[in-house]
């Protein structure tokens, strides 16, 4: 096989796992669908990148049309550069076949100061890695850089009128913890440059990996084995034991060796697969029944959060209601359904309570 290139997000893919790099580039065909989550994952990133450029206004964008075309892009960057701009909008550069963009490139004083938008409430050692990566790209392209900072979104911050994207964000310097990774990058980059010249695909276990920090895109491909109820859905069982019990062999939950430490709940669980049976609390179930009056309500909502707050006294990612169901049961029939789905242009909360008031209010 053949290096290519090596992406800011291929390094983050090799570091969780080496096959997941091997795959993305040279069987991505494996790769699951991509779900709505991600997706929308992936968009709200892009709103908060484009948000956070206005922290740094007059900036130029060097962000290549496709990504089919991001040798363009490096040589618009270096000719921007060059023209004495000093606010670059997705700078890319590459060095020996590792490529990356800066989300906000700064010159200060001469020297550079790059800047990672991440649509995060905190900083994580991914982001840390991402960063350091960045740095030492721009410094073998012969560039001086004196900062480097990750710009997450505040969740302390409440909107109050006009959105104010200095309060919405912070800037936290990681410099220090990047230039304590010189060595680890170069290390790694060789390490998978020489992965990517391997003719196999690397053999690699499952493992917690496969989860953290992002869930692979290539678990169909590389779980095809695991059955749809397995030992790893044990419910509140702890990681490491799920994992070691997959490494000793247990594959299915009735197959749980009998010295494994489990809660009452999780023993329930095993057992009931075990011996193919279900367990109910009736009596537990009648009492709780019992004490509800004849004329009950079902309330089924939903919510949405959102990084960017759109309405006054919200929070970033705080959940704002939107949609409910009702249903009332009178004697045990349900006799009456109410809904409410709210306008999407505007705050929810007070016409939601509203509706909801209203409704509960027909209780007899
Ligand atoms: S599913 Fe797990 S083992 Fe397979 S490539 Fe992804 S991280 Fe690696």
């Amino acid at each position: 096989m053949s290096i290519k290139h090596i992406s800011k997000s291929n390094f983050i893919t090799g570091l969780q796992c080496e096959k997941a790099l091997y795959l993305k580039k040279f069987h991505s065909q494996l790769a699951d669908e991509i779900t709505l989550n991600k997706k929308n994952i992936f968009e709200v990133g892009t709103q908060v990148g484009l948000l956070a450029q206005d922290l740094f206004p007059g900036g130029v964008d060097s962000s290549p049309e496709d990504y089919s075309k991001i040798s363009e892009s490096i040589d618009y960057t270096k000719s921007l550069m060059q023209n004495g701009i000093e606010i670059i909008y997705e700078a890319a550069f590459e060095y020996e076949h590792v490529r990356c963009f800066v989300d906000i490139l700064v010159k200060k004083e001469n020297e550079w100061h790059i800047y990672e938008v991440k649509s995060s409430t905190h900083i994580s050692e991914t982001y840390i890695n991402d960063v350091a990566l960045q740095y030492f790209v721009l410094r073998k392209c012969g560039l001086k850089v004196s900062g480097a900072s990750v710009v997450h979104i505040d969740n302390s911050y409440v909107k109050s009128g006009d959105l104010e994207i200095n309060k919405l964000f912070k800037i936290v310097s990681v410099l220090k913890k990047i230039q304590e990774k010189s060595d680890f990058i170069p290390l790694k980059l060789n390490d998978f440059k020489a992965l990517l010249l391997e003719d196999n695909i690397p053999s690699m276990e499952i493992g917690k990996h496969c989860n953290k920090p992002y869930e692979c895109d290539f678990k169909s491909y590389c779980w095809k084995h695991v059955p749809e109820y397995s030992v790893l859905n044990i419910s509140r069982l702890k990681a490491e034991t799920k994992w070691n019990l997959y490494n000793a062999g247990y594959l299915y939950v009735k197959d749980v060796p009998l010295e494994t430490k489990l809660s009452s709940n999780q023993r329930i669980q095993v057992d009931c697969e075990i011996n193919q049976t279900e367990l109910f609390h009736k009596q537990k179930i009648r009492e709780f029944l019992e004490n509800l009056s004849n004329n009950v309500f079902h309330l089924d909502f939903e919510t949405f959060g959102s990084a960017i707050p759109k309405f006054d006294g919200v929070k970033p990612f705080q959940h704002i209601p939107f949609q409910y169901s009702l249903h009332q049961e009178i004697n045990g029939q349900i006799v009456k359904h109410y809904e409410f789905l709210a306008d999407s242009n505007k705050d929810p909360r007070e016409p939601f309570v509203k509706s909801l008031i209203k409704n509960l209010k027909n209780r007899r």
